[in-house]
C-alpha cells in the first residue's frame, strides 16, 4: 500500500496511477480532491487527473502483458488471487475504515463489503480452477471433440463509487482468473478503495501490466477505454445514462460489453406477511448504505387491508434510525456521496411534496450535520405506481408506500417499470411465494428477506433495463470473461 503513496501535500497521501507494475503520477501533473462525505473539510487524498497518455500507457502495457498471462497456468493465477485474498484480510479494518470515510456507509457496512472483496478473492482462486471446457462425442469415433474457454485479451473495468471495493473486486479478479489483463478506471468519488485493492493484488506477485489502474474523470480517462480498439471488453456498472452511451460507442467497434445499471426494487407485503419481519427487512434494504445501493428497496408495494398499520410501523422505526457519522458507534445513515446527491435528493422530497403526495417522515437537511452531504431518511404514503416517485431510481434513503389489491395486482404494478434488478415478497402462502417467483421480472428474487442480499458466489444481474441481459460473480464471471474455442483433434491417418 504504501507504494501507491507518491508523496504528501501538507500531509495528506498523493497516490500514483498504477501502470504496468509502478505507481507513478499521470503525465499531466495534476491531481484531483477526494473528500470526506460526512466531513466535507477532511481531505482524504489526492489522487492522479489522469490523462489520455495516461490511458495509452495503461492499455499498451496490458497489450504487451496479455500473452503470458494468458499463457500461465491458472493454478499460478488462482495462488496470487489466494495471496491476495490473505493482505485484504490482514487490513480489513484499516480498509474498511477508509471505505466508509470516503464513502460514507457505515463502519460496519465498510468492513463487511471489505470481507465480501476477500471472498471474491478466495472464491476465483478456487474458480480459476475448474474445469475450462467440456468434452464432447463426435460423429467419427477417433475425433477427440472438446471445447476450451479462453481469455479474451485486454478488459477496460468502469465502476461506480457506491461499492468502491465490492464491485472492482467482483469485475477485476474474475477477469484476472480467467486469464485476461485489465485496464481500470475507478469512480473519481472512491479511488482509494480501488487503491487499497489493486495493491492488494500488486503485493500477490501480479506480474507487471496485468493490472493497470488510471484515476480520473470520466471524459478524459474512461472514453478513451472505451472506444480503444484493443479493450475487447467493456464491463461497466453504473446508471442507465452512461452504460447505454458507452455499449453504443464500444459495441460499434465490435467489443463485448456488460452493464449493470440501476434499479427501482419492489418489496411486496401481502395482509399474511409477519409485519415485524417485512418493517425490518423492508427498512433495511430501503435505508442501509443511505439508500445508495443499486438493489435498494424503494418501492413497498402492500396489501390496501395493511397499508396504513405497515405505514404507521415504517415511519416510526424509519424516524428512530440514527443519522450521523458513518464512522461513530450507534450510526444507522451516513451521507450522501457528495453535496449534488444530496440536493438532488431533497429537491425530488420537495418536489413529490408539491405534487401532494405525503411525506410521513424524514426528509430533511439536519443543520446539525451541515458540514456532511445528509437527508434524513423519509417515507411517503399512498404513491402512485406511475409518478415519478413509482418509476424513478432515486438513490438515497427514500421509500414510498404503494397501496394494492392483492397479489396479482401487487405483482403487476411491481413489473410495469423498465427496471428489473432484484425484488422481494413477505408472504406465509407457499403457492402466492411460487407465483411471485414465476411472474416477477426482476433478476435477484427474494421471498421473506430484503431485496438487497446478494452472495458472491451466484449469479447477479438484472432484467429488462437494469443490465444488459448478462450477469456477474459466480459461476456466469467465467461467460462474459471468456471466449468458447471448439477443438477437433484428429489422428493422422496411417501410413
Ligand atoms: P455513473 O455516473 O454512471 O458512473 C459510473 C462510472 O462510469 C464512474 O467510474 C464514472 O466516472 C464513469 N463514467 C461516467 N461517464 C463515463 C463515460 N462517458 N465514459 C466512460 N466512463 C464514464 O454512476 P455512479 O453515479 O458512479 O453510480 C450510481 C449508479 O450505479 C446508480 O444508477 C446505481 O443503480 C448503479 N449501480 C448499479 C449496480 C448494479 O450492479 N446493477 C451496482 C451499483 C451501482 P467518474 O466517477 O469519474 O464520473
Amino acid at each position: 500500500m504504501s507504494k501507491a503513496i507518491l508523496q504528501e501535500k501538507d500531509g495528506i497521501p498523493v497516490y500514483g496511477n498504477f501502470i504496468n507494475g509502478e505507481w507513478k503520477a499521470g503525465s499531466g501533473g495534476e491531481t484531483f480532491e477526494n473528500r470526506n462525505p460526512a466531513k466535507a473539510s477532511e481531505i482524504i487524498g489526492h489522487f492522479q487527473s489522469g490523462s489520455a497518455e495516461d490511458v495509452e500507457a495503461a492499455i499498451s502495457a496490458a497489450e504487451d502483458a496479455k500473452r503470458a498471462w494468458a499463457e500461465t497456468s491458472a493454478i499460478t493465477r488462482a495462488n496470487i488471487l489466494y495471496k491476495a485474498s490473505e493482505i485484504l484480510a490482514s487490513r480489513m479494518n484499516q480498509v474498511g475504515r477508509d471505505l466508509t470515510r470516503e464513502e460514507g456507509k457505515t463502519l460496519k457496512e465498510g468492513i463487511g463489503e471489505t470481507g465480501r472483496s476477500v471472498q471474491i478473492l478466495r472464491y476465483f482462486a478456487g474458480e480459476a480452477q475448474q474445469p475450462n471446457g467440456e468434452h464432447y462425442p463426435s460423429a467419427n469415433p477417433t475425433t477427440m471433440l472438446y471445447t476450451m474457454q479462453e481469455p479474451l485479451g485486454v478488459v477496460g473495468i468502469i465502476t461506480p463509487w457506491n461499492f468502491p471495493i465490492a464491485i472492482p473486486a467482483w469485475k477485476i479478479v474474475p477477469a484476472l482468473a480467467f486469464g485476461n489483463t485489465v485496464v481500470f478506471k475507478p469512480a473519481s468519488a472512491t479511488p482509494l478503495c480501488a487503491v487499497h485493492l489493486v495493491s492488494a493484488l500488486e503485493e500477490a506477485g501480479l506480474p507487471a501490466g496485468v493490472l493497470n489502474m488510471v484515476t480520473g474523470s470520466a471524459g478524459t480517462v474512461g472514453d478513451p477505454i472505451v472506444r480503444d480498439d484493443r479493450v475487447v471488453a467493456i464491463s461497466f456498472t453504473g446508471s442507465n445514462e452512461v452504460g447505454l452511451d458507452i455499449k453504443q460507442v464500444a459495441s460499434a467497434r465490435g467489443a463485448k460489453v456488460q452493464l449493470e445499471m440501476g434499479g427501482k426494487n419492489p418489496a411486496i407485503v401481502l395482509a399474511d406477511a409477519d409485519l415485524d419481519h417485512a418493517v425490518t427487512q423492508v427498512i433495511n434494504g430501503a435505508m442501509m448504505s443511505t439508500g445508495q445501493k443499486c438493489t435498494a428497496t424503494s418501492r413497498a408495494i402492500v396489501d390496501r387491508s395493511i397499508a396504513a398499520e405497515l405505514t404507521e410501523r415504517l415511519s416510526k422505526r424509519i424516524g428512530d434510525l440514527k443519522v450521523g457519522d458513518p464512522l461513530a458507534d450507534g450510526t444507522i445513515i451516513g451521507p450522501l456521496i457528495d453535496e449534488r446527491s444530496a440536493e438532488r435528493v431533497a429537491g425530488e422530497i420537495a418536489r413529490a411534496q408539491g405534487e401532494g403526495v405525503a411525506l410521513v417522515t424524514g426528509g430533511e437537511r439536519p443543520a446539525s450535520l451541515a458540514d456532511g452531504h445528509f437527508v434524513t431518511p423519509a417515507l411517503f404514503a399512498d404513491v402512485a405506481p406511475q409518478s415519478r416517485l413509482g418509476q424513478e431510481e432515486m438513490f438515497g434513503p427514500l421509500l414510498g408506500v404503494i397501496p394494492v389489491d392483492g397479489v396479482d395486482e401487487a405483482i403487476d404494478v411491481a413489473n410495469k417499470i423498465r427496471f428489473g434488478l432484484s425484488a422481494s415478497l413477505f408472504t406465509r402462502d407457499l403457492g402466492r411465494a411460487l407465483q411471485f417467483v414465476r411472474q416477477i421480472h426482476a433478476g435477484i428474487v427474494h421471498v421473506n428477506s430484503e431485496t438487497a442480499g446478494a452472495e458472491p458466489h451466484v449469479p447477479f444481474g438484472g432484467y429488462k433495463g437494469s443490465s444488459s441481459y448478462s450477469r456477474e460473480q459466480g459461476k456466469a464471471a467465467r461467460d462474459f470473461y471468456t471466449q468458447i474455442k471448439t477443438v477437433y483433434l484428429d489422428p493422422p491417418p496411417e501410413a
